[in-house]
């Protein structure tokens, strides 16, 4: 049984397609280029131009057919507006042509569900760190609540704003990490944990107007947010008394930020997990996947009720594939 999963929530397009027993058959990852920051209409276009070859592209990497798809699984939020929607309806679209069922999965709660697939990990606390979105995310009580979250932006929308202030090409995150290694002065930033919750528009403003060294100034920008994520993700894991650590979203790509979390997680007896490259970034995969459980706990959808939910919370959603 095989089921294709649409990623579209910002500037990814991604199609992927798992089996039954979780085997990822592919997942063909096309990102448009941000360069100025996301423009929702542009992401949308970009997605809508690229369907037919990426999910061609997706079948032919899995050695099957098109017919051979049980299931049509889509990210139906959180996220932009006109992309959610370009995907969508290309999701719509082919579950009507091939008469199969249509799942709607949150885009977040897909991180989560491709590490417990694809990594040890059973019952983790997720820290994910994306460029939209940034948020600790743990099972708990029949949903997966949010114990911490962002209160404006997310960690990666910050390191890019701070990037394209000073001329470093989108995405920025890589470039700053490389500066940072050759930084060494911790600049004081507003540390920002307000409760579980972080924010990052105070630091970015201080960042912008801060006339110390560059590397000094990305080397304090991944010290001081890295930390915070690192303190919020500790409390979580105490509060739930788990003993997993799952990292997920672009951000965690940053060795610096791996190595926090991870030592953090030592130190208290957990494990920390990273799914690979492709399924750790935005991706079809991880929706599919993640349709596939829902599908086989009766959580299809109809066409009618498809709408896209730009603001979709993970914690709306009822588990019923977790006991
Ligand atoms: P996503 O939204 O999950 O596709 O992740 C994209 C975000 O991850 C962008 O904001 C990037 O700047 C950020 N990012 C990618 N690589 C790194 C890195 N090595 N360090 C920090 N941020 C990164
Ligand atoms: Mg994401």
């Amino acid at each position: 049984m095989y089921t294709l999963g649409f990623e579209g929530t910002a500037h990814t397009l991604g199609v992927g397609i798992v089996d039954d027993q979780g085997n990822v058959l592919s997942n063909i990852i096309l990102t448009y280029p941000a360069t100025e920051g996301i423009h929702p209409r542009e992401a949308a276009n970009h997605h809508a131009a690229n369907m037919s070859d990426t999910i061609s592209r997706a079948l032919r990497e899995a050695d099957t057919g098109v017919d051979d798809i049980d299931v049509i699984a889509f990210s139906q939020g959180p996220g932009l507006g006109p992309a959610l929607r370009t995907v969508a309806t290309a999701a719509r679209a082919m579950s009507i042509s091939l008469g199969v069922p249509l799942v709607g999965v949150n885009h977040c709660i897909a991180h989560l569900e491709i590490g417990r697939l694809v990594t040890d990990a059973e019952d983790p606390v997720l820290l994910y760190a994306s460029g939209g979105n940034t948020q600790v995310i743990a099972f708990s009580r029949g949903r997966y609540r949010v114990f911490g979250e962002t209160l404006d932006i997310g960690l990666g929308n910050m390191l890019d704003k701070f990037g394209r202030a000073h001329g470093i090409p989108f995405p920025a995150g890589p470039a700053i990490e490389q500066k940072a290694k050759k930084g060494s002065k911790l600049i004081e930033l507003p540390y920002s944990v307000k409760g579980m919750d972080v924010s990052f528009s105070g630091i970015l403003t201080a960042a912008l107007n801060s006339d110390e060294a560059m590397e000094d100034i990305c080397f304090s920008l991944q010290e001081t947010t890295f930390a915070m994520l690192t303190e919020v993700t500790e409390r979580a894991l105490a509060h739930t008394r788990k003993s997993e650590v799952l990292l997920g979203g672009g951000v965690v790509r940053n060795k610096r930020l791996r190595d926090m979390a991870s030592t953090m997680a030592r130190e208290r007896g957990a494990e920390t997990y990273v799914p690979d490259g492709g399924l750790c970034v935005d991706n079809g995969a991880m929706i599919a996947w993640t349709g596939y459980l829902m599908y086989q706990a009766g959580m299809e959808i109809t066409v009618e009720n498809s709408h896209i939910k730009p603001n979709h919370r993970t914690d709306d959603v009822e588990i019923l594939w977790r006991n």
